[in-house]
């Protein structure tokens, strides 16, 4: 890959970059709850207004249709002027949407498509369950036809933002194979039946549920890919689930590095413009390089999807580094922090939050042992270990 810039390529990238700095909102994002979900869905209507929703949907469902590099383009400006998180409206956008577009019939397309776009709807996702996580084909909760509806009872787990949201890609078992008897429906989350409860996470969040159904009506127009094709479905939910969104990632950990030199040097004083503390200044010499090497995987993840038309099982290497990157990153900001590294008050974002969050980035999406799994069988074809 060129990674030369073309002229039409910057210019795309000064528009962008001008459209974000107009238009990021100033206010801080609420942590969690009803407001998070307002926060959130505003930002995406802002970009639904200016043209910038769904940047890797095709333009026929409303989309930009950007190719990778103006993705890469986009998700760096976006990171580097520190524009908010998706938030809420990351399943939806990143994955439900995606699935639909992929799976779904003319008339689901019609039903859900738009009001993804403009900002109106939250998507959560119900496939995790108790002894369904890594091992996703052993869904139990069930799904019987009954007329032309689906009866849902069972439990899932994990379940991030189901208390906010309106739709959910529910996975259910509707048949006793393990592969074809699995079924990919859209829920109604205020259909009668259906608990949500929350779970505290340990920076004292509450975006994680269980959601319980209780005889949950859910009508057969609203499965996709077809009864018992569930599995198919689920795989591509999961492939987008794990698409481009992590370009912006290296850009945000490169921010950081930037900002704790500056910490660092406040903290520890500077000799000759830089940080005098011999062992913080060699970690963060690592952080930098480690950065840059992220940087490197990322660009050759692209490269390697624009050539074969998608990341490939390499993808892994680059999930697994950056999920172990970014719990090394926010380590060291505790450390260089002292005291304020360890603050967990307030709204803001804190070192300390964003730490403790990071243990989250080696389960969510596949569990780093499942990334070394693939990287073990799939990239260097050792033989499976079970
Ligand atoms: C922040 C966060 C948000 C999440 N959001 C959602 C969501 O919105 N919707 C949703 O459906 N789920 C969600 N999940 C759940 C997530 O997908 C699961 O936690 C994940 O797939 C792991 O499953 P599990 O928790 O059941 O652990 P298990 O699969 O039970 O794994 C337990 C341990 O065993 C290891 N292990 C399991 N199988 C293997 C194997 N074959 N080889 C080697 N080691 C193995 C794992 O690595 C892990 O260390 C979220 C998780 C997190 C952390």
């Amino acid at each position: 890959m060129d990674l030369t810039l073309s002229p039409a390529d910057q210019a795309f990238r000064d528009e962008v970059r001008a459209w974000l700095v107009d238009n990021v909102p100033d206010e801080t994002r609420p942590p969690d709850g009803p407001a998070m979900r307002t926060f959130d869905l505003a930002w995406q209507r802002r970009q639904y207004e200016g043209g910038w929703a769904g940047i890797a949907w095709p333009t026929e469902y409303g989309g930009r249709g950007l190719t990778l590099v103006e993705q890469m383009l986009w998700f760096e400006q976006y990171a580097a002027v520190g524009a908010p998180p998706p938030g809420v409206c990351f399943v939806a956008n990143n994955h439900g949407g995606p699935t639909l577009i992929a799976k779904a019939s003319d008339d689901q397309k019609q039903a859900y498509l738009p009001e993804i776009l403009r900002g109106e709807v939250v998507w959560c996702q119900g496939f995790s369950e108790p002894g369904a996580g890594s091992d996703l084909a052993g869904v139990r909760t069930r799904g019987v036809v009954d007329g032309d509806e689906l009866v849902v009872t069972g439990q899932k787990i994990w379940t991030s933002y189901a208390d906010l949201a309106d739709r959910q890609e529910l996975l259910v078992r509707t048949g006793d194979g393990r592969h074809d008897g699995l079924t990919w429906a859209v829920c109604d989350m205020a259909a009668p039946g259906i608990d949500v409860r929350t779970i505290r996470t340990m920076e004292g969040h509450h975006d994680l549920c269980e959601v319980f159904y209780d005889e949950v009506r859910v009508p057969l127009s609203s499965v996709v890919g077809g009864l018992g094709k569930g599995w198919e479905v689920a795989m591509s939910t999961l492939g987008f689930e794990r698409g481009t969104a992590f370009m912006a990632d290296q850009v945000e950990m490169a921010r950081l590095v930037e900002e704790l030199t500056e910490v660092a040097g406040d903290r520890f004083g500077r000799v000759n413009g830089t940080v005098a503390d011999d062992e913080v200044r060699r970690r963060l010499a690592t952080a930098r390089a480690e950065v840059a090497a992220m940087r490197a995987l990322t660009y050759a993840g692209i490269t390697r999807a624009e050539r074969d038309g998608n990341p490939g099982p390499q993808g892994s290497i680059t999930r697994l580094y950056l999920a172990l990157l970014r719990q090394r990153l926010f380590s060291l900001a505790v450390d260089i922090g002292g005291h304020d590294g360890l603050a967990l008050g307030g709204d803001d974002p804190t070192w300390g939050r964003r730490w403790l969050r990071s243990f989250a980035s080696t389960i969510g999406s596949g569990t780093s042992d499942i990334q070394r799994e693939i990287i073990g069988t799939r990239v260097l074809g050792l033989p499976k270990t079970a």
